[in-house]
């Protein structure tokens, strides 16, 4: 059932590690085949160098099991709730990398101040609000992608795809979990660069606004012109 996104989700994983994105069994990668509505994710706590693609675990958008050995990821209902508040997206990354983590912990969004940012983010990186202690101590895990999806209420999570949650650390996504990883890759770069920047120019904020739409719009929606173009035949 569904081989080929079990690989792909499964080689999201196995980089979380590889890029220093996390250590121990931490951070878990998920995946969505959007027809028939399964999502594949990491299994929960299992050590990253003993995982191959049969240990990923298939789900439905209720969180029950329909292939697999293993319970899939406790952060699974974060998964699902970001999936079903953001149809457009098909993978998702989280990890509590350090650079992200520190702007969590202080409770402070990644200002978009350069243009590594701004190729991959359309604007401030957004950290949520405190959780209600009774958001806490209830369905936690839901809770938690509830959270982000009322921080994006008026964020397009196509061109912002990464959020801070506050205390917590760093979700991203993406059309593919290839591209989650990516975003949650570069989330990581900015949050290092941003951090160095704010101490040796404390009084800076956002770069120019223009500046910002044009790396962006060099890469995404219909005038962009980065990269190559797919050959056709
Ligand atoms: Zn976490």
């Amino acid at each position: 059932m569904l081989e080929e996104l079990k690989n792909r989700v499964l080689e999201a994983n196995l980089l979380l590690p590889a890029r220093g994105l996390t250590t121990l069994t931490w951070g878990n990668a998920s995946g969505i085949d959007r027809d028939s509505g399964l999502i594949v994710i990491k299994p929960s706590g299992l050590d990253f160098s003993a995982m191959g693609a049969e240990d990923m675990v298939v789900v439905d958008m209720e969180g029950k099991v329909a292939e697999g050995k293993w319970r899939p990821s406790s952060d699974l209902p974060t998964h699902i709730e970001l999936y079903k508040a953001f149809p457009g997206i098909g993978g998702i990354v989280h990890t509590h990398s350090r650079w992200a983590t520190s702007f969590a912990q202080a409770g402070l969004g990644i200002k978009a101040m350069g243009t590594t940012h701004g190729d991959y983010f359309h604007g401030e990186v957004p950290c949520t609000r405190p959780m209600y202690p009774e958001e806490i101590a209830g369905e936690y895990e839901r809770e938690t992608g509830r959270l982000i999806a009322e921080t994006f209420k008026c964020i397009d999570p196509e061109a912002v795809p990464g959020v801070l949650v506050y205390s917590h650390g760093p979700f991203t996504w993406g059309a593919s979990p290839e591209e989650a990883l990516c975003n949650a890759v570069v989330l990581e770069e900015v949050a290092f660069m941003n951090y160095h920047s704010l101490s040796l120019a404390p009084e800076k904020g956002s770069m120019q606004q223009c500046l910002l739409d044009r790396h962006y719009f060099r890469k995404h929606g219909k005038d962009a012109y980065y990269g190559q173009r797919v050959p056709r035949g």
